[in-house]
């Protein structure tokens, strides 16, 4: 549906390599052919769904197919690229600083090849406002996480506003989030935003409580914070009196199984309670999707109309960790762009 494509969007909940699209994937393809790798082991298609386990399996696969400099610049310019195609005017990209012995790639020249293709595409005049959040994995344990947090300080301090931020992501059932306090906590202070995912699965509400108690800047997923789901009214109460918002991803916990349908997603929970909530796709080569669809599935399972649509979209420009004269731009944007009627 052309509304949909044609509406400004801002994506907020983008993993880089999970985010490269089936053309990029060919590309890489050719340049590796030694490794064997097809479509199946890097896309979920429409219709198919696997466990969350399965979808990390498959960002393994991708990971291995992405491990230079080069890669890295042609996925993150394609990825850019295609959001901006897609009516995205606002993105904040996240990716795990990787290190590869074998190609000579190191943590540090990792973020910097992904915001050299975020000022190339501005060069090039991309119709797009790129940020980058530095993600820290949480299988990586204790000292990975500090390392990240001091690399996300160097580069928030050095890039001319393009670090904004930190991720929190990677298999949400390997470790314990109170043994990332002490990164988390000190990339607070230093004044970087936080983003975490938190409650993507069930039993986790420890956690859940001590990262909320940081208090985060936004939350990824938060898919069982709330009591119909095994959470609790107190988590819920700390997210909405810090009025921290969520991103939300449909497709992605449909086909992850996390959610079991589209009708039974949490955004139907948090809109209803007026609630911050924010559409974002998570991995749109993975899952298969675009921000346009998910906007539109978000409207055809909830029932809202075109203005409620545009209404939540122009809302995300509150959640960006962009300053608030990038807050300002992007409104006049929405303005200038809003339909006489819809
Ligand atoms: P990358 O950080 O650019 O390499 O993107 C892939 C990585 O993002 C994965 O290895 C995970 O750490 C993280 N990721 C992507 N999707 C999810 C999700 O749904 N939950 C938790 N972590 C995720």
């Amino acid at each position: 549906d052309v509304f949909y494509r044609e509406l400004p969007k801002v994506e907020l909940h983008a993993h880089l390599n999970g985010s490269v699209s089936y053309q990029t994937i060919e590309k890489l393809f050719s340049r590796k052919p030694h490794l064997n790798i097809e479509h199946s082991m890097t896309a979920i298609g429409k219709g198919q769904r696997r466990t969350l386990d399965e979808c990390f399996q498959v960002f393994k696969v991708i990971q291995q197919l992405v491990n230079t400099e080069e890669d890295i610049l042609m996925v993150a310019t394609d990825v850019i690229k295609e959001f901006a195609a897609d009516g995205v005017k606002y993105l904040e990209l996240r990716s795990t600083p990787r290190e590869e012995k074998d190609t000579g790639l190191t943590k540090k020249s990792y973020v910097e090849t992904c915001l050299k293709a975020i000022q190339q595409c501005k060069e090039e005049g991309v119709d797009i406002d790129v940020r980058f959040l530095v993600a820290i994995d949480r299988r990586n344990g204790t000292e990975v996480a500090m390392e990240t947090v001091k690399l996300a300080e160097e580069f928030m301090l050095s890039s001319d506003g393009l670090v904004v931020g930190l991720d929190l992501s990677g298999d949400p059932t390997v470790g314990h989030g109170k043994d990332l306090l002490p990164a988390l906590q000190r990339a607070k202070n230093c004044g970087l935003k936080l983003s975490l995912h938190l409650s993507e699965v069930p039993s986790q509400l420890e956690e859940s409580n001590l990262l909320l108690n940081l208090p985060p800047d936004r939350i990824g997923h938060g898919t069982f914070l709330h009591p119909e789901v095994g959470g609790s009214e107190g988590l819920v109460d700390k997210v909405v009196k810090n009025n921290i918002p969520l991103e939300l991803c449909l497709t992605s916990n449909v086909k992850g199984q996390t959610v079991p349908c589209y009708s039974k997603h949490h955004f139907n929970y948090w809109y209803q309670k007026g609630h911050p909530s924010v559409i974002c796709t998570d991995d749109k080569g993975v899952f298969s999707t675009d921000l346009s669809q998910e906007y539109q599935l978000a409207a055809s399972t909830f029932g809202l109309d075109r203005e409620a649509v545009w209404k939540l979209s122009r809302e995300a420009i509150d959640c960006i960790f962009a300053p608030d004269t990038v807050k300002q731009q992007l409104k006049q944007k929405w303005t200038d762009l809003q339909p006489q009627v819809f």
